[in-house]
């Protein structure tokens, strides 16, 4: 299970939301013109991951069990306990479209090399 993070600027709660910098349309264009630019270019947004609130944005995530996380926590009237129990019966989200969409792109994109060959 994804740890679990408050939001500073909104006090969202949720396991944040994985995102790398850099332009998904860029990486496109790159792998279509030049395969190693492309690759370069993934490495390096894979590499530039950080967390987000998948709520309103703001990188200031906390760690809930941290001290700082629990005043939050307080401030909005809530417990760990009660959090980590919604949390529990959420479930988790599975995996991203983005990832599959990239892997079907990729597919496409081999399959134009093999026939140019
Ligand atoms: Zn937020």
């Amino acid at each position: 299970m994804a740890k679990q993070l408050i939001c500073s600027a909104c006090g969202h709660v949720g396991g944040g939301q994985s995102k790398i910098k850099g332009n998904g349309f860029i990486e496109l264009i790159l792998w279509l013109c030049f395969l190693i630019p492309g690759i370069i270019y993934s490495i390096w947004r894979s590499s530039s991951r950080y967390k987000a609130c998948p709520s309103c944005g703001s990188t200031n995530l906390i760690p809930i069990d941290s001290p700082v996380g629990k005043k939050l926590l307080t401030d909005q009237g809530k417990t760990l306990e009660e959090v980590l129990a919604e949390q529990k019966k959420a479930g988790g989200s599975g995996i991203t479209m983005r990832y599959v969409v990239f892997a079907l792109l990729g597919l496409i994109v081999l399959m134009g090399l093999i026939n140019l060959v």
